[in-house]
C-alpha cells in the first residue's frame, strides 16, 4: 500500500516525544505530544493542523512556546487536543507571559478537551491577550477527536501513576490506490483532478457524478466516478497508526493497548526501561522495551517503532531497542507474560 502518511520521531528514540506526521496532499502534519520542536523547520512547524497531548508532563508539552512563536503573525495557530485539565494549563501557560502589543494580530487558536463522557473546548485570541474564552462542552464521542474524509483520530485513556495519558489511533477511513499505467493508457492527465476525485469517493458522493477529466491531448472528457474509479483506481482498508506513550504496565492498560494497536500498519510505542528494569518501569508508571514489543506481536502490528527510552542506557543506546524488536520478532518470549 502506498503511504499516505508520513510520520517521523521529531527527537529520535531518546529526546522529547513528538511524532510529525506529514499527511500526504494535504499539505499539512498532525504532531503527537509537543516536547522540544527546533529540530522542525519552520516550513515543517507552520503545516502543523493539529497536535494531540497524551499528557501534560513537560517533556511532553515544552514545545507548545515554540509553536506559538512560530504562528504569533499568523491568522490560524493549530487545534491542540489533550487529556483533561489542559484548558487551564494552556491558560496558565499563556498568562505567564506579558501581551499588550498585540491587540492587532489575528490569531486565533482552539484547545479542545477529551472526556470519558463529553469533552470541553475554548478558544484563545492574541486580540484578547489570549485570555481563554468561548468554553463549552465538546463532543468526542467514542473517544472521537477528528473524523474528516482523510483522517480520523481516537484518544483512549491509560493510566499513567494517577494521571490519564491519552494513546491515539490515527486511521485513514478508506485507501484509495491510482494505477498510473491505466492513467497512461486511457490517455487522462495527472493534476490536482485526481486528490478531488479522492476526495468525493471517499465522501461517498453518488456513483454518476460527473467528473471532468483532463486529457493529454489537451482536452477533457467527462465521467462517471464510479465507471472512472473502475477504471484507475483500487480500494482498501487504510492505514491505521497507534501511537502510545506513558502507560503503567497495568494488566487493563496492557489489554487497552493490544486491542488499540490491532493490525496496525504502525505502532509507534514508548520503551522507557529494559524488561531487567521491571521494577523501575512500575515505580515510573511506563513500559518496558520487551512490553511494548510483545504489544506489537499480539496486536499483529506490521511494523513497530519504540521511543522515549531512558538516558540511562545511552551507553548501548541500540539494546533497548534490540530487546524491543526481539520481542516482536518472537525471538525472546516470557512464560509468565504479561509479567
Ligand atoms: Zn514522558
Ligand atoms: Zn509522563
Amino acid at each position: 500500500m502506498r503511504s499516505v502518511f508520513f510520520p517521523k520521531l521529531v527527537n529520535g528514540p531518546f529526546g522529547d516525544p513528538g511524532l510529525y506526521v506529514r499527511v500526504a496532499h494535504r499539505r499539512q502534519a498532525l504532531l503527537f505530544d509537543c516536547g522540544e520542536l527546533y529540530r522542525l523547520t519552520p516550513r515543517e512547524r507552520l503545516k502543523i493542523h493539529d497536535v494531540f497531548v497524551s499528557h501534560a508532563h513537560i517533556d511532553h508539552l515544552v514545545g507548545f512556546d515554540t509553536l506559538l512563536r512560530q504562528f504569533l503573525y499568523h491568522d490560524r495557530g493549530p487545534v491542540l487536543y489533550g487529556p483533561p485539565g489542559i484548558l487551564e494549563q494552556i491558560e496558565a501557560r499563556l498568562r505567564s507571559y506579558t501581551w499588550n502589543l498585540i491587540a492587532g494580530y489575528p490569531l486565533a487558536f482552539t484547545v479542545r478537551e477529551w472526556g470519558a463522557t463529553r469533552g470541553r473546548e475554548g478558544q484563545f485570541r492574541a486580540a484578547n491577550a489570549f485570555r481563554l474564552e468561548g468554553e463549552r462542552p465538546w463532543a468526542c464521542d467514542d473517544g472521537c477527536l477528528i473524523h474528516s474524509g482523510h483522517y480520523r483520530v481516537r484518544a483512549t485513556p491509560l493510566d499513567h501513576g494517577d494521571i490519564v495519558s491519552l494513546a491515539f489511533v490515527l486511521e485513514e477511513p478508506l485507501h484509495i490506490g491510482i494505477h498510473k499505467d491505466a492513467l497512461e493508457h486511457f490517455g487522462f492527465r495527472p493534476g490536482p483532478w485526481l486528490t478531488s476525485f479522492k476526495d468525493q469517493l471517499r465522501a461517498g458522493f453518488q456513483d454518476d457524478t460527473p467528473i471532468e477529466v483532463p486529457l493529454l491531448n489537451g482536452r477533457s472528457r467527462r465521467m462517471a466516478l464510479a465507471e472512472l474509479c473502475s477504471r484507475i483506481a483500487h480500494t482498501e482498508r487504510g492505514m491505521k497508526m497507534v501511537y502510545v506513550t506513558d502507560a503503567s504496565p497495568t494488566t487493563d492498560n496492557l489489554e487497552k493497548i493490544a486491542a488499540l494497536a490491532k493490525d496496525a500498519h504502525l505502532l509507534v510505542i514508548e520503551a522507557a526501561f529494559l524488561h531487567a528494569d521491571l521494577d523501575r518501569a512500575r515505580e515510573r508508571n511506563h513500559l518496558t522495551a520487551y512490553i511494548a514489543g510483545t504489544l506489537g506481536r499480539e496486536a499483529g502490528a506490521a511494523r513497530l517503532w519504540t521511543f522515549h527510552h531512558s538516558p540511562r542506557y545511552q551507553d548501548d543506546p541500540e539494546r533497548i531497542e534490540r530487546e524491543a524488536e526481539d520481542a516482536f520478532q518472537g525471538r525472546i518470549a516470557n512464560a509468565a507474560w504479561p509479567f
